[in-house]
């Protein structure tokens, strides 16, 4: 016999009536004691045994369905795991009874534990004539899978073999997978984990995102344990009834629940992937329903279809609360024009603050519709479906599909969207998939779409948003192809796609959700986008142009195209009954040649102007360029600023929107359908904001960050010179 060279403590735990009993006398034969466990009469079962020149000392915990706190037996069979950190846990499961065994495995998957997944009642598995594939089940759980008759004493030395493999950390297969809880969860998540990672948390031998599901779950146990091990969490877990209760009202139900569903998701379309054939055929609601969305070949078209009726929704039915909005902006512009006396302060107040946010403020309704139909995909299950089906998709491109999660989540916000890539298990994967994020459009770049495409497509502006976003997915996937095919050569990790049940949102849910969304653009437009319009404003204003005259002689070319304005501007003058007023058309354009020579006279004007000779071969002008270096701040700003520079010389009492739109239109701005589109592709590709790239650097790194930035500049710049370029060549304009 071989020397004891090392001892290896493992632990065996699985449902009752897994055969866990049946796999431990297997293992020890009748070395063994029994006993109780400390305090209570819960039998616990001991033995140890060599073999292969190891000495393996095996402890039976009780038989539980899972790891929470409710029973004795899931108190102990955890605290043991916590407190005596076996070395391998062996997990005993019923392979007739998969879907609810595996519930088991995943929670151990959370703590972090060594698995070793022990399919027992293999005999009666393969006699039913199932079949699944063991190595595909492997790579996807990321532990070693062994199968056993124990009754019969079959699969001892595999066992055996697997726990040294493991417990050497010689096995390939090993590493953690983490479930994914949904969009709405993983926020929250996210930020819990990093908090209790910064108090310390993982001292506990266990990892932090365990910790936070654990805590989000209300689990009394983990929070006295977190209270009294890691004095630096407690005001984290000071916090936690709170943070829990605002979850649950977000998700209409318990987070321990959608966390349960995370599980049962992760369950599900694992089976789906290792059933060779299904023999149990379940005609269940949800697998039915799954049959019809996640089909090979309707599943792609059916998506598309929902993404059709998302974005013509917003863009259709936002129009009709925009124009109460727009009322609104528009009186309150009125009436403080009328209350305060002229003079600078009145006019940074109406051309600035009122002007820039209430051209944001104007697309709040589009903003929730958005939202909410985007709740609607997510909480009904479907969400979790479209990453489904797009995962074959994203092999094809080198991407995963479990980042297609993170990627519908940049629709809303780039920052969260990143945060939630820690829910990809490689730092390759991570690094991609934050990489091409900011090509799903996020809502903040909505106002600006709507703006052109509703200036330039008017009928089709629905559809082209759709086509807006559509392209950034696509442009998302390629760019994820070739820098996985350049920048990161090895293979994408497998990962298991959540299929959690269907259900009805619920109307609470929902509006919950589409709050939060604008609970936080209420506060983007009273804080940076106000502060913003007021910069900006200030930018277009100063230094103040010598008045009056000398522009107007200066240059020839001015008086020039001064003549082709006036007819226009005779005509709009006088069809806004602003000549009734009596100004006169040649007044009036005299005021807009001065105040277009002012602007160009301004520190943005100056701005504008040195950047031209970049975006002029995009078919920008310098206004369009200024809209551009604004949306660095934030995206919403691009509006703003659009609407600072062409509300300038525009009638004071102006509605904003139409202003906006027919500043853009004016021809003497040279802004054609194709132009606009150029623009909106690079709207959509260019730099996120700053508060995205600053966590783009928190979480993968600061020459990430700038090769993010560079990248997507150059792209931005290379497409929408594309579009433009190329439109022309064909005599698109
Ligand atoms: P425990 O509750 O998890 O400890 O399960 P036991 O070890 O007591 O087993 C429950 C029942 O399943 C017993 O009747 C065993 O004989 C039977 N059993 C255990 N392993 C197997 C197996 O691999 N195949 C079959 N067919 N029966 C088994
Ligand atoms: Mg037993």
């Amino acid at each position: 016999m071989q020397p004891v060279t090392r001892t290896i403590r493992v632990a065996l735990a699985g449902n009752p009536n897994s055969g866990k009993t049946s796999v431990f006398n297997l293992l020890t034969g009748l070395h063994h004691q029994v006993g109780n466990w400390p305090g209570v009469t819960v039998e616990r079962k001991s033995g140890a045994v060599t073999y292969g020149g190891y000495r393996f000392e095996f402890v039976d915990l009780p038989g539980i369905y899972s790891l929470t706190a409710y029973s004795i037996e899931e108190r102990i069979a955890r605290e043991y795991i916590i407190d005596e950190l076996p070395d391998v846990v062996i997990d005993v499961v019923d392979s007739g009874n998969l879907e609810r065994n595996l519930y088991l495995t995943t929670q151990l998957l959370e703590m972090g534990v060594d698995v070793i997944v022990d399919l027992n009642m293999w005999d009666e598995f393969s006699a039913s004539g199932a079949r699944l594939d063991r190595g595909r089940l492997e790579t996807l759980l990321g532990t070693p899978v062994v199968t056993t008759v124990a009754h019969r004493g079959e699969g001892k030395q595999a066992l055996l073999e697997a726990v040294i493999r493991l417990s050497e950390n010689r096995s390939a297969r090993h590493r953690h997978v983490p479930i994914s809880f949904g969009t709405h969860l993983e926020e929250v998540v996210a930020d819990l984990t990093t908090r209790i990672a910064a108090a310390g948390g993982e001292r506990l031998g266990v990892p932090a995102r365990y910790l936070a599901t654990k805590l989000l779950e209300g689990d009394p146990h983990i929070v006295e344990i977190l209270h009294n091990r890691v004095p630096a969490a407690r005001a984290i877990l000071a916090a936690i009834d709170d943070l829990r209760q605002r979850v649950e009202q977000a998700a209409g139900q318990e987070p321990s629940r959608t966390i349960m569903e995370g599980r049962y998701g992760f369950i599900s379309g694992l089976l789906r992937e290792v059933f060779v054939s299904q023999t149990v055929d379940r005609m269940e609601f949800s697998s039915q329903l799954d049959r019809v969305l996640t089909h090979r070949i309707f599943g792609l078209p059916i998506f598309f279809a929902f993404m059709w009726l998302l974005f013509n929704g917003t863009f259709t039915l936002g129009a009709y609360p925009q124009t109460v909005i727009a009322w609104l902006v528009e009186h309150l512009a009125g009436s403080a024009q009328a209350a305060l006396p002229a003079g600078l302060i009145r006019e940074a107040l109406v051309d600035g603050v009122i002007s820039g946010v209430g051209s944001v403020a104007i697309f709040m309704p589009n903003i929730m519709l958005l939202f909410l139909g985007i709740s609607i995909l997510e909480d009904s299950g479907y969400m979790a479906r479209a990453a489904f089906i797009m995962d074959r998709v994203m092999h094809l491109l080198g991407l995963h599909g479990k980042s297609f999660i993170p990627m519908l989540m940049g629709f809303g916000c780039t920052v969260p969207a990143i945060m939630a890539t820690r829910t990809l298990e490689s730092r390759r994967d991570r690094i991609l998939t934050s990489l091409v994020l900011s090509h799903m459009s996020c809502s903040a770049r909505l106002p600006v779409y709507i703006l052109f495409a509703g200036a330039f497509f008017e009928r089709q502006a629905g559809n082209v948003i759709m086509l807006v976003y559509l392209f950034g997915i696509l442009v998302a996937l390629l760019i994820g192809r070739l820098f996985s095919r350049t920048l990161f050569r090895h293979e994408a990790a497998p990962f298991v796609m959540e299929l959690p049940p269907y259900r009805w949102p619920t109307g609470w849910g929902l509006l919950f959700h589409v709050w939060e969304r604008s609970r936080h653009y209420l506060k983007k437009m009273g804080g940076v986008i106000l502060i913003a319009s007021l910069v900006l404003w200030v930018m277009s204003v100063f230094p103040r142009a010598p008045q009056p005259g000398p522009f107007v002689s200066r240059g020839e070319a001015v008086v020039v195209t001064g003549a082709q304005e006036d007819a226009v501007a005779v005509q709009s003058i006088s069809a806004d009954g602003a000549a009734v007023a009596g100004v006169s058309a040649e007044e009036a354009a005299a005021e807009r040649r001065q105040a277009a020579a002012s602007i160009e006279y301004s520190i943005m004007g100056r701005l504008g102007k040195a950047i031209e000779p970049v975006l002029r071969p995009l078919g920008f002008d310098w206004q369009l360029g200024v809209s551009l270096i604004t949306g660095f701040v934030a995206k919403e700003v691009v509006v703003s600023s659009l609407a600072v520079i062409y509300q300038i010389g525009q009638e004071d009492d102006e509605e904003i929107d139409a202003g906006l739109t027919s500043a853009l239109r004016d021809p003497k701005n040279g802004i054609s359908p194709l132009v606009a589109l150029a623009y909106m592709a690079f709207v959509l590709l260019y730099t996120p904001c700053i508060v995205a790239i600053l966590t783009i650097r928190r979480e993968i790194g600061t020459r990430w960050m700038w090769f993010d930035v560079g990248y997507q500049l150059a792209l931005a710049w290379l497409v929408a010179f594309a579009i433009y370029q190329g439109g022309q060549l064909i005599g698109l304009g």
